[in-house]
């Protein structure tokens, strides 16, 4: 009973922002702007999926490219040099069906917001395999520019066939000695740019139609990968690392039974603009977003949102 008097503590503010990635610091610096005092929960990703990624050039504005931890930092300066009210925490239950939203934070402390802005984004999907979960943090990864340091002058594996899978392949083979890439199909998904650099770079293999079934390893970690190559023949690859690269979930179980969520768990937002299914609730970034998914969409969602909200509190 001793943390009643915080499990009590109930904060009033009039915008509340969830999640810090590009979208959610866009919409504090818009929010702030427009004196809506935003105070903006950064969960448990500070700067979200770009500061797990290594080089930008396709931002505007930085015709050199930018680390996209640089880039976060400098969008979550700006917002907070209007006055966003940026705070670590995790909101850990919500509820938003009346005019008053009720927002949790790591299960303790309650805000009640006129106005609440989603923007928790989505995290890496798992191949879902019983091996997988057990090499986790022992060679299994899905941040390739946080991790890929460990794998020094070793034999690396990437699964996926995406722009995230190419640049990842392309970061680790300047790290280590050989990248396998993984790919279920017989054709990159990723852009043209990114797969010639890859063609260009002798120490990357592709193996097209190849399905990842086992993570092999013992106590030291994962030795290997055992793969099915064109639905028949086994190959195993030697490598000390497997990097995840196949695509993202949207972070929405917290929401689930309250906004309206499509059938992969996107939030459904009307027309042009932020609108969820729920009044004064507002979404924007790569929670809402299967389609799109880069920086400067959910910059400019993250825009919308705020410029939505303020014109909510308007009629309220
Ligand atoms: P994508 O959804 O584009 O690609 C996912 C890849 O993973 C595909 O090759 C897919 O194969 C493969 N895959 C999915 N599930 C599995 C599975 N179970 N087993 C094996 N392979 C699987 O995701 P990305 O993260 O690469 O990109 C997301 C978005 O972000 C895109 O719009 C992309 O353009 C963008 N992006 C842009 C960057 C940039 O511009 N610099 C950098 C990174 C991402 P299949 O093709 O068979 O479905």
């Amino acid at each position: 009973m001793e943390n009643s008097s915080q499990q009590t503590e109930i904060e009033q503010v009039k915008c509340l922002i969830i999640g810090s990635g590009p979208a959610g610091y866009t919409a504090g610096i818009y929010a702030s702007r427009a004196n809506l005092s935003p105070v903006l929960y950064e969960g448990m990703q500070t700067g979200g999926q770009l500061t797990t990624t290594n080089e930008v050039e396709n931002f505007p504005g930085y015709p050199e490219g930018v680390s996209g931890t640089d880039m976060m930092e400098d969008i979550r300066n700006q917002a907070l040099k209007f006055g966003t009210d940026i705070r670590e925490g995790n909101v850990t239950s919500v509820e938003l069906t009346g005019e008053t939203k009720t927002i949790v934070i790591d299960n303790k402390k309650t805000i009640e917001a006129q106005v609440v802005i989603i923007a928790t984004g989505a995290s890496a999907r798992y191949l879902g395999l019983e091996s997988e979960r057990k090499f986790r943090g022992m060679g299994v990864s899905a941040c390739a520019v946080c991790d890929g340091f460990f794998y020094r002058k070793q034999q690396v594996a990437v699964i996926g066939g995406g722009d995230t899978a190419v640049g990842d392949a392309l970061y680790l083979a300047g790290i280590a000695s050989k990248v396998y890439l993984v790919v279920r199909k017989n054709y990159l998904r990723a852009s043209k740019v990114l797969q010639e650099r890859v063609a260009a770079t002798p120490n990357i293999e592709i193996l097209f139609e190849h399905v990842t079934q086992e993570v092999l390893g013992d106590d030291s970690g994962v030795t290997g990968l055992r793969l099915l190559k064109q639905g028949k023949d086994e190959v195993v690859v030697p490598v000390t690392g497997m990097f995840l690269a196949i695509g993202h979930k949207p972070n929405t179980d917290i929401f689930k039974g309250q906004i309206n969520l499509d059938e992969n768990g996107y939030i459904i937002t009307e027309g042009k603009g932020s609108q969820t299914n729920l009044q004064g609730v507002f979404a924007c970034g790569d929670v809402q977003d299967p389609t799109y998914r880069q920086a400067i969409t959910a910059a400019a969602s993250g825009c919308k949102a705020a410029l939505d909200a303020e014109r909510y509190l308007q009629t309220i």
